[in-house]
């Protein structure tokens, strides 16, 4: 789940309108939902963290900061789930890239060597928009089988990665190709991906962390080397940031 520095709000106030926020949100973060980390052409949607519905949130429903992007699968999946900010790890506020690893067999788990409560806080994050759910789990709770579409897309984007990674070790120091390598990351989308196939590449991984919105802006990779930075250094000062 890749971190993102949302920024300061654009308005004085909270929005009148929260789907307002929606062109601020992208140029921020990118066109991407903030969980499944899959680009989004269409029906991107304003997210609540802490849902809009339940009655103790409503005064958050047009507040920038409890904003983020999703599509409608991880925001039905989502639903209207009490959000203990504390309890579960946000890319607003979390170094959620140190939180997870990606599998090539789609498969997303809590990162390996967690200690509880991070442990916990990381499960129950894949939980509330059901990524941890595998193709066997025939259906999300929206009744629609989008588990097997999320899980069959981040195989499909690996395989892309690893080809992709694969030209470019065959012709090394090759910027054109490098380029097209990033606008090939930015159109398939999942960052995660990525920066996992380009493990232990910092060049690539850097150009990866700057194609991303908002990304690099939240301080969790070293300028350096793209390596991640835990715990999240949550320049906002969002409440119960920093978790990892
Ligand atoms: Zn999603």
């Amino acid at each position: 789940m890749r971190p993102v520095r949302r920024g300061p709000s654009p308005v004085t106030k909270d929005f009148d309108d929260y789907t307002k926020a929606l062109p601020d949100l992208i140029a921020r973060i990118g066109r991407y939902c903030s969980y499944c980390e899959r680009p989004i052409l269409t029906q991107l949607a304003v997210e609540h963290i802490q849902p809009k519905s339940l009655p103790h949130y409503e005064h958050l429903r047009g507040r920038w900061e409890n904003f983020l992007l999703s599509c409608v699968n991880c925001n039905s999946t989502k639903k209207d789930k009490d959000v203990q900010l504390s309890a579960i790890l946000l890319p607003d506020r979390d170094n959620t890239f140190a939180a997870f690893t990606y599998r090539a067999d789609g498969s997303i788990v809590p990162a390996a060597g967690l200690a509880d409560p991070v442990k916990q806080q990381a499960q129950d994050t894949l939980a509330l928009t059901g990524l941890e759910k595998r193709p066997a789990d025939a259906l999300d709770e929206n009744g629609k089988r989008v588990a097997i579409d999320r899980v069959s897309r981040r195989m499909e984007v690996w395989a892309i990665t690893e080809d992709v990674r694969a030209d470019l070790l065959a012709d090394t120091d090759n910027a054109a190709l490098q380029r097209a390598a990033i606008r090939t990351a930015q159109a398939s989308g999942f960052f995660s991906i990525w920066m996992k196939v380009f493990e232990g590449e910092p060049a690539m991984r850097n150009r990866l962390i700057d194609a991303f919105g908002g990304t690099r802006a939240s301080g969790c990779f070293d300028a350096a080397t793209g390596a991640s930075v835990s715990p999240a250094p949550n320049p906002d000062g969002l409440p119960d940031g920093g978790k990892i």
